[in-house]
């Protein structure tokens, strides 16, 4: 099959997509994306000073490249056989199988009505739970019963928190930090470390996964263009936060 044309056509668009947010003054110093190190300062600030709940639920929206607004905040403990046949009255359930995989399931996702199930590996072979997302998980959820609510914790609040401790640390342009700073800082993390767009664009359930497997840029045009990708279909992240 000859999808040359594909491909420049994308090159074409990428490119128009870079100096569309030139033209519009978006130049991508003016945005704020967290990284892993930020990540762990959470988690090392959140494990001495709050519940532990604030710890996992910054890493389950990181793992799972979540908008955090309408798929990370009203989550509650699964179970294992929830990943066919699950309670009629809830939307997104978050549980630890058998091999030890954190997974996620969605009743719908945007883009995806039928909803959407993910898994997430242990990183750690046992050798540092502490800070496997998977291992921490586990012992989080022990003796947690199947549908309670994990956190109360509103888009707001984490919103708010997260901004003062990025300000504390004087973290260049924090100021500028929406809840879209997870699931485009955790894909523009991959991609500048060398993960392949396809993998990237699954693990984040885009839309535009087909057209990113054709991408052949160098890495600043595949970061703008995954920023690209969320400026266009994470906008409700934003909403109800004013901050
Ligand atoms: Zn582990």
């Amino acid at each position: 099959m000859d999808l040359s044309w594909y491909d420049s056509q994308l090159k074409l668009w990428v490119r128009g997509a870079r100096k569309l947010k030139l033209h519009a003054g978006l130049k991508q110093t003016e945005r704020f994306l967290l990284t892993t190190t930020y990540i762990n300062m959470f988690e090392r600030y959140f494990d001495k000073v709050c519940e532990e709940a604030w710890s996992i639920l910054v890493l389950t929206a990181w793992s799972f490249l979540l908008r955090v607004a309408s798929e990370a905040l009203d989550i509650v403990a699964g179970a294992e056989d929830w990943e066919h046949a699950w309670p009629d009255e809830v939307s997104q359930a978050l549980w630890v199988d058998t091999e030890g995989y954190a997974c996620l399931k969605l009743r719908k996702r945007k883009h995806r009505p039928r909803g959407s199930f993910m898994r997430r590996p242990c990183t750690c072979k046992g050798s540092t739970p502490r800070f496997c997302f998977p291992h921490r998980l586990a012992k989080f959820l022990r003796g947690v019963r199947p549908g309670t609510s994990l956190w109360k914790i509103s888009s707001s609040q984490l919103l708010r928190r997260l901004k003062g401790l990025l300000l504390q640390q004087a973290a260049p342009k924090a100021d500028l930090m929406g809840l879209k700073a997870f699931r485009a800082g955790m894909a523009t993390e991959m991609v500048k470390k060398g993960a392949p767009l396809r993998f990237v664009a699954g693990l984040g359930e885009w839309r535009t996964r087909a057209m990113l497997t054709y991408i052949d840029e160098d890495v600043v045009d595949k970061v703008a263009f995954i920023e690209a990708s969320c400026d266009g279909s994470d906008r409700e992240d934003e909403l109800g936060v004013n901050e």
